[in-house]
């Protein structure tokens, strides 16, 4: 199974004879204090089996109670994706064996789930937005962990550490709207955004918190069906998702083209070959024998308590960002890149109040100041340039009173001696030129050594006034005052 020869040999006339068809199931653990049924600590790492207590562990006449803030991070996740919470949803036990889950079954929801119908909009290939559909939200409950590796008998035997028995999770089920493997990651990564800013998980995935397996089909473009989907589980990375479903389309379209079958199977993905690799797994089998949990009551959120938990949902990274761009005169981008982080965008807009041009602020930010964090490997709360620090280069130069050379000069000092934008402008005060005959008399030179320049600008190219304000500022070694050099090159070069 699996071992079909490498992929790139379709045809792009091949490949656009099919559709793909991708659904994610997304896993997030809830980001409590303590586990979804008993009172263990949730917290990653700890010597093994030491967050564990009769209840996650599933001991005979052990009672599981619900954990109230778990279902409250649960409705905020699906108010948040746009899903409806049902009123009452009925936990059930998904049953199967496995070494990790000592129990025998899971606590998870079936039939009933907390919410459904949900929605998130990715940018779609030609512009505009597609609309991928949220099947469900469901809660459950997370298994332990096989661990394979790291031992020095580990080439036979396998060890187990239960810590991770019983934290909280959703699972996030989309529908099979996803077209691309560049859909998919769109819609991961926002996905994750909205996670983070409304805090209900910290969605690390090197840790687990979040965890996404891809359903993968093709079918012939116009064909009634979907095709035969193989499940590509546990890739942790964004990035290796989108590999793993390219891989997967391109395999399964070799595998229908050479007259063969899709097989409906689980697939792990190696991404240091970057192909998928089918398990040797009776997980295909699905036969988990739901039922109502008999020990938990089903689930009521009612009117009252969803307003209150609803109090907590932030305004969300779509909407902030249409605000920053229409509040700020921000650009698409910049904004999108302000609001990919909720503290870097508070920490955005609690400068902007203060600046003269919440527009500079943005730019000396997103410019100036995190290529050199970048640089330097640090991070935003490591800059020698405090935010205030920050507001007060932008403000000089909305002002006129610094040119951009020299505050990129300031910077270099600041970042060199560690030390914050006002005390280097203080102590270094640059020179500025605000003489209006001097300016006068080095624009009458550069514009004396480029007529060809003055005739475009004669001829209505009016930008081309911007060539004479970088001359002059070069001549002027950086130290001209901006403000008038504008308004001084303009009127020469019209009366030139
Ligand atoms: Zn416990």
């Amino acid at each position: 199974m699996g071992q079909m020869a490498t992929a790139t040999l379709l045809s792009p006339e091949v490949l656009a004879k099919y559709q793909p068809v991708i659904g994610l199931e997304v896993h997030v653990q809830l980001l409590t204090r303590t586990k979804a049924f008993c009172g263990c600590i949730n917290q990653y790492g700890g010597d093994p089996n030491t967050h564990c207590c009769p209840v996650c562990l599933g001991l005979p006449g052990a009672l599981p109670v619900l954990n109230r803030h778990a279902v409250e991070l649960a409705v905020l996740a699906s108010t948040a994706i746009n899903c409806t919470v049902n009123e009452e949803s009925v936990f059930a036990r998904k049953n199967y064996f496995y070494p990790d889950s000592p129990k025998g079954y899971q606590i998870s929801q079936f039939d009933k789930p907390l919410a459904e119908g949900g929605y998130i909009d990715v940018p779609a290939e030609g512009g505009g937005v597609r609309r991928i559909g949220i099947t469900r939200l469901h809660m459950e409950e997370d298994a332990g962990k096989s661990i394979h590796d790291g031992f020095a008998d580990s080439a036979t035997r396998t060890y187990i550490d239960l810590n991770r028995c019983g934290t909280p999770l959703v699972e996030i089920v989309s529908e099979p709207d996803i077209r691309t493997a560049d859909e998919a990651y769109e819609y991961l990564t926002r996905l994750k955004e909205i996670l983070l800013y409304t805090g209900v998980s910290d969605c690390n995935m090197e840790e687990g918190s979040l965890r996404c397996d891809a359903n993968v089909s093709v079918m012939l473009k116009g064909a009634a069906e979907y095709g035969t989907k193989a499940e590509v589980k546990n890739v942790n990375s964004f990035r290796f998702i989108r590999e793993a479903i390219k891989y997967e389309i391109e395999r399964q379209i070799e595998v229908v083209e050479g007259g063969g079958r899709v097989v409906q199977e689980s697939r792990l993905y190696n991404s240091a070959e970057g192909r998928t690799y089918s398990m040797r797994s009776k997980e295909a089998a699905h036969d988990y024998r739901y039922f109502p949990e008999p020990d938990l009551p089903s689930l009521h959120v009612d009117a009252a308590w969803k307003k209150a938990i609803l109090r907590d949902l932030p305004e969300l990274p779509e909407p902030r960002r249409k605000r920053l761009q229409e509040q700020y005169g921000l650009t698409e981008q910049d904004a999108a890149t302000i609001t990919a982080d909720r503290t870097f965008a508070d920490t955005f807009e609690a400068a902007a109040k203060t600046a003269k041009s919440a527009k500079r602020v943005a730019n000396l930010l997103l410019g100036e100041l995190i290529g050199r964090l970048n640089t330097a490997g640090l991070s935003l709360d490591q800059s020698p340039v405090s935010m205030p620090g920050l507001v007060k280069a932008a403000d000089l130069l909305e002002e006129g009173k610094l040119s951009s050379k020299q505050l990129k000069g300031l910077f270099d000092i600041a970042f060199e001696k560690s030390e914050d934008f006002a005390a280097v402008y203080e102590r270094e005060k640059p020179q500025q030129i605000s003489d209006t005959g001097a300016i006068e008399t080095m624009i009458d030179e550069v514009i004396a050594a480029n007529p060809k320049q003055v005739e475009q600008f004669k001829g209505g190219k009016t930008t081309v006034a911007a060539f004479f304000v970088g001359q002059v500022m070069k001549l002027s070694k950086g130290q001209a005052n901006p403000a008038l050099l504008n308004e001084l090159v303009v009127k020469k070069l019209s009366a030139a």
